[in-house]
């Protein structure tokens, strides 16, 4: 009986000092008295809880300048440099990778093409770019507190990349290649997955209950926040809505079936485009910037390209309307620098297809971290990990 009770205080006091944490986190700079006045949390109880989260590093005081007369208040902050962690958006054909500190605030960026999809060669960068990165954080209590890897594949609950079908991996366990190198804890996610956690903790889904978030590079992957959680399905491999045909006999996919909506809307079907307007580099590569500029100078090939880009995005937003009926939803990636010249027929497909009440109802909005809301989100994971390892987040 008597461990129960013990049980149960110590639970009772992991809550409490969770919830002055969360505060101080969303909300700082506070008081000890404001913090009480909002969480019904007696003084003493407050004041125990600030000093062990003070003495773990987590928040830090300041006394204030200002002062309505009588003494100085005293104010709390998140001490959001306690550690960093290192986020990773592995594309088919470039790695980018983000040191943040435990706020999502960048404090080193890494860019890196990839020319192959072997996995011994993609080992070896991804190695460097985390060398690279871990070299760039500065010192702290915690240091690098964990590294998350978002991949543009199917990731089950337990980490393991099922299938990447655009860089031909299967039954990868990329996990424990990545701790047995470095000893931190490694978390790996579908890259969308992390785009959309990004999107909405910091972007352009900011507290929007119901939102899908679509990226769009060499494939396309989708995140879906229900209800503000992320839904990843039965074994948490859902939202791979790049494959859901949108041509009954269509082209041939590297997942196995035809028609796929990623091979008419994505940067394959750019490459495609580009091959037949000998738009494609020396390396027979596309160069997504060289069509930016070419764009911007009024090439007619590269607008109509984009064009007919932007309304079999459309083609495929329709069908994700139409089943989700989402407040929002955020492209992002790769495809997302080409806004200027696909939101409108986006719009007009939209438009055309969609029942007035679901047209009114959706906005469509660009990614607002970029290029790199995969890496944030992905650096997040780790972030919320790490803090609900240290029971700051009870949930
Ligand atoms: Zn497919």
């Amino acid at each position: 009986m008597k461990t129960i009770q013990t049980g149960d205080q110590n639970l009772i006091k992991q809550i409490n000092k969770s919830v002055v944490f969360k505060l101080i986190e969303e909300k700082g700079p506070v008081s000890r008295a404001h913090i009480s006045k909002s969480t019904g949390l007696n003084k003493a109880t407050v004041s125990t809880m600030v000093a062990e989260l003070i003495n773990d590093s987590f928040v830090y005081e300041i006394t204030s300048d200002q002062s309505s007369g009588g003494r100085k208040p005293v104010m709390l902050y998140f001490n959001n440099h306690a550690g960093y962690t290192i986020g990773i958006d592995l594309g088919v054909n470039y790695i980018l990778g983000v040191l943040t500190d435990l706020k999502g605030n960048i404090i080193g960026e890494i860019n890196r093409d990839l020319h192959d999809i072997e996995f011994d060669y993609v080992i070896e960068n991804l190695t460097s770019v985390i060398e690279l990165l871990l070299k760039k954080a500065p010192e702290s209590t915690y240091g690098v507190v964990g590294i998350s890897i978002g991949v543009p594949g199917n990731v089950d609950k337990e980490d393991t990349i099922l299938f990447a079908p655009n860089l031909k991996w299967k039954q990868v366990d990329l996990k424990q290649v990545m701790e047995d190198r470095f000893h931190i804890p490694t978390t790996i996610e579908n890259e969308a997955n992390a785009g959309s956690h990004g999107e909405r903790l910091y972007g352009a889904g900011k507290n929007v209950p119901n939102l899908i978030y679509v990226s769009i590079g060499v494939g396309i992957g989708t995140g879906i926040i229900i209800n503000h959680n992320l839904y990843t399905g039965a074994s948490g491999i859902s939202g791979e809505m790049g494959h859901f045909t949108i041509e009954a006999n269509g082209k041939k996919c590297s997942c196995g079936s035809r028609g796929c909506w990623e091979l008419y809307a994505s940067e394959s079907a750019l490459f495609i485009d580009a091959k037949t307007h000998d738009l494609l580099n020396d390396e027979n590569e596309i160069d997504l910037g060289y069509l930016i500029s070419e764009a911007q100078m009024g090439n007619t090939d590269v607008l109509q390209m984009l064009n007919k880009l932007g309304e079999n995005i459309g083609i495929g937003l329709t069908n994700i309307i139409n089943i989700f009926n989402p407040e929002i939803i955020v492209i992002g990636n790769r495809i997302a620098q080409f806004e200027n010249w696909i939101a409108n027929p986006i719009d007009h497909v939209l438009e055309e297809r969609l029942s007035t009440y679901h047209n009114e109802n959706t906005e469509i909005r660009f990614s607002k971290l970029g290029k790199r809301s995969s890496a944030i989100g992905a650096a997040t994971f780790s972030t919320s990990k790490f803090l609900s390892d240290k029971r700051l987040y009870i949930g």
